[in-house]
């Protein structure tokens, strides 16, 4: 930072405004994580100085001799991590390796059922603002609004009567196990081809924390950040029959080179989340949300689906309407005194989604910090202070509960 400093004083000064922010906030949005300093390291690599077009052992470039064995560790342990058959480590991101799969396997107009952004899908399955929604015909299933969960009943029907090519499974914004096994079975009746995103959740399934969805899809995207708490970028699993398909849609479909300190430091994220220490964190993400679920119910918050099975919740704030409580105010409020969390549409949300009726948290981040469940469920009281009972005295206290914590937890000891 010494020299970035004296080069560019303007641009270091924003980073180092970075850390500190991060330092001195409890991050609750669920997509976020902290990794640990090696993934740093390796992302700020000499490896970015290297083109390697091409997979290895056939690249377009000279000199790939290691990039051939970086690319060829994270494949390996990709593939030994989740069980899967083929592995394409250079999605620049979890949209890309969504898009790849698109391109590997559809034609312009085909059709994808994918779960409504709404109730909890994600952009990259369908929506009309994406590419998703543009070159492909797309239906959405949703939530059964009695349960709140997804309603496999409609997701039949809505396959049997438009039979897509391929049905996509997995969400950004949904608190429960998903039945892959039941998706399974959907896709194998209208005869369509079976995506799983699970970038949510992705550390949850590498540390055996939920269901693996692996041996049921016949593709499996994801990301390396949010849980797994790695590189930043995407990846692809697949059944060895459609490996060759995959690897010409990423590259030269839709990608040039690989940015090679990624895929490096992705090699570390799978090697990482291999431990024992990783099986041991990602029950501990799920142990804390469970805690922060059950003090919330507590104080008498309401939760979609009454509660959580992975590192997500979503706060039901419609009973706090009358005294001007929305999703946007609450995130702003919770910003006010150090605690991020995203505002988020809920199933039913009578607001509209830049304001929404609800709010996302995640425990991913807090649990890398070294929060256990009696700090997690201290974090959930003081944001039901901030909601509840909102007063100069409560921010007063909940900054220094906040200030307490993450003094307590620093992300990165200098
Ligand atoms: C976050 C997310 C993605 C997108 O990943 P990017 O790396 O931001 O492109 C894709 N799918 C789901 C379900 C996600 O939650």
């Amino acid at each position: 930072m010494h020299t970035l400093g004296y080069i560019d004083p303007e641009l270091a000064s924003a980073i180092d405004g970075e850390l500190r922010r991060q330092d001195n906030t409890i991050e609750l949005i669920a997509s976020e994580n902290i990794v640990p300093p090696v993934i740093l390291e390796v992302q700020g690599s000499i490896l970015t100085n290297k083109y390697a077009e091409g997979y290895p052992g056939h690249r377009y470039h000279g000199g790939c001799e290691y990039m051939d064995a970086v690319e060829s560790l994270a494949i390996e342990r990709a593939k030994r991590l989740f069980g899967a058959e083929h592995a394409n480590v250079q999605p620049h991101s979890g949209v890309n390796a969504n898009l790849a799969v698109f391109v590997a396997m559809l034609k312009p107009g085909d059709v994808i059922l994918g779960m409504d952004l709404k109730q909890g899908g994600h952009l990259s399955h369908g929506s009309a603002v994406n590419v998703s929604g543009k070159y492909y015909q797309t239906f959405a299933y949703g939530l059964d609004p009695r349960t709140e969960r997804i309603d496999y009943d409609q997701v039949r029907d809505l396959a049997m009567r438009h039979r897509p090519r391929l049905l996509i499974a997995g969400a950004s914004a949904y608190p429960r196990v998903i039945d892959f096994a039941r998706f399974r079975e959907i896709a194998d009746e209208a005869g369509s081809l079976l995506l799983v995103d699970m970038a949510h959740i992705a550390g949850l399934v590498a540390g055996g924390a939920h269901p693996s969805p692996v041996p049921y899809a016949d593709f499996v995207t994801s990301t390396t950040t949010k849980t797994l708490r790695g590189a930043r970028g995407g990846f692809i699993l697949c059944r060895a029959e459609y490996a060759k398909a995959i690897d010409s849609a990423i590259f030269p479909g839709i990608q040039g080179g690989p940015i090679m300190q990624n895929v490096a430091a992705k090699a570390l994220t799978f090697k990482l989340a291999a431990t024992a220490e990783f099986r041991a964190y990602a029950a501990q993400i799920v142990r804390n949300a469970q805690a922060m679920a059950a003090r919330f119910q507590e104080r008498g918050l309401r939760l979609v689906t009454g509660g959580t099975d992975n590192h997500l919740m979503l706060l039901d704030l419609r009973d706090l309407a009358d005294r001007g409580v929305t999703g946007h105010s609450a995130e702003q409020a919770l910003a006010e005194v150090g605690i991020a969390v995203n505002k988020n549409l809920i199933p039913g949300d009578p607001q509209k989604p830049t304001v929404t009726s609800g709010v996302r948290i995640g425990a991913a981040a807090i649990t890398s910090r070294g929060f256990k469940e009696d700090e997690a469920a201290a974090v959930a009281d003081i944001i039901a202070d901030i909601l509840l009972t909102p007063s100069d005295a409560t921010s007063e206290r909940a900054r220094r509960v906040v200030r307490d914590l993450c003094k307590k937890h620093a992300i990165y000891q200098s």
